[in-house]
């Protein structure tokens, strides 16, 4: 079946159709712009742009696979977890578009979409570890099936990209931070600061990342009060200490979230990544050489299919459709929605 999905949870509007393991067109537009003069997203002003945009992202998918919106056989919309204005953009255009051209709706949590992304683009059997790094997220998933989620542990405070794009607006970087910190610190020296390595004492696979921030927020008055500002230098060995600091306790604790996983006797082994943090290759490539070491086959998407995007949804959709999963009009908009087993069911579950 063609799969129409569509994403509007956070800052990105994005429009796609999926058939089976094809993505015949991803569309997707941000709102870097809109926010950029707040410092930070503004739900309404976001909210506003997705209803906006997702009519017309959704004509481009069209147009970019050269098919009618009659081809359309099922609809795929993220119900959260999100900016709830934003969701209910999608859920409202979503329902509007199943009940006019009669066709099926379902709800995808944003995150499931993010975990089964590897399934898109690779043959990965489940259960598979999942370490999804973005923006707004952190946690560690053993992913067993479409709707089959454990999570093993998570950020108790900021997600990593969140820490990275504070860090750069800290030594005064553009946005979005990751890239700009990942850039500098490569010719910068990472043992010249000593940052804290939060939680690595403590035993699980739960993480932290507000109080390297703080750090680096630290050592940068320290050296505005020395100096009187910062030198290229400065910035150069701070973002290389800060993204040490970051890979090393995430290499460590998936170090654990592996035993852990390993501890089941999966047949086949493998771990993917998820989140636009990713893209960082220190960060890939630590785990990458950890997954060597550990015996576990290691996968990653494309970065476009990384960070936020509607193909995910309309793949993650089309596997839920296969189950039997349906909502109808009264499908609700999710702020929260853990992706464990045990949260309640989305209203709106038909039949
Ligand atoms: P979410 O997916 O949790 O809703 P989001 O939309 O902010 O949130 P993504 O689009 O997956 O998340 O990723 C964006 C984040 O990834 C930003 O915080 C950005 O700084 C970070 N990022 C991008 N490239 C890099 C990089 N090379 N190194 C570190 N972080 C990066
Ligand atoms: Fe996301």
């Amino acid at each position: 079946p063609l799969i129409l999905g569509l994403e509007s949870s956070c800052d990105d509007t994005a429009a796609a159709l999926v058939r089976g393991r094809t993505v015949l067109a991803s569309v997707v537009v941000g709102q870097t712009d809109l926010h950029a003069s707040f410092g930070g997203v503004v739900p309404e002003i976001a909210a506003r742009a997705h209803a906006e945009r997702l009519d017309l992202c959704t004509e481009r998918a069209l147009q970019d696979a050269g098919l009618p919106l009659a081809a359309v056989d099922a609809i795929a919309v993220t119900a959260g977890p999100g900016l709830i204005g934003g969701v209910l953009s999608g859920v409202m255009i979503a329902k509007a578009l199943s009940a006019t051209l009669g066709k099926p709706l379902v709800g995808v949590n944003h995150l499931a979409g993010h975990a089964l992304t590897p399934r898109l683009t690779d043959d990965l059997p489940f259960p598979y570890l999942l370490l999804l790094v973005s923006g707004g997220h952190c946690q560690f998933l053993v992913v067993r099936g479409a709707q089959d989620f454990t999570r093993l542990g998570g950020t108790i405070d900021d997600a990593p990209g969140e820490a990275f794009d504070k860090t750069a607006r800290i030594l005064g970087l553009p946005q979005p931070g990751g890239p700009a910190v990942e850039a500098e610190a490569r010719g910068g020296d990472p043992e010249r600061f000593a940052l804290p390595r939060p939680l690595l004492d403590r035993p699980g696979c739960d993480l932290s990342f507000s109080g390297l921030k703080t750090a680096v927020l630290r050592a940068r008055d320290g050296l505005v009060a020395d100096q009187g500002g910062l030198t290229r230098r400065d910035r150069a060995d701070l973002c290389a200490a800060f993204q040490a600091a970051v890979a090393d306790v995430l290499v460590e604790k998936t170090r654990r979230a592996i035993a852990v996983y390993l501890d089941e006797d999966p047949a086949e082994p493998a771990m993917s990544i998820a989140g636009g943090v990713a893209a960082n290759s220190a960060i890939r490539g630590g785990i990458e050489t950890l997954c060597a070491e550990t015996g576990l086959r290691f996968t990653a998407p494309p970065l476009a299919l990384c960070t936020d995007n509607a193909a995910m949804i309309a793949y993650a959709g089309g596997a839920l459709l296969a189950e039997g999963v349906r909502h109808d009009m009264s499908l609700s908009a999710r702020p929260r929605w853990p992706l464990d087993k045990h949260a309640a069911p989305l209203v709106g579950s038909g039949k």
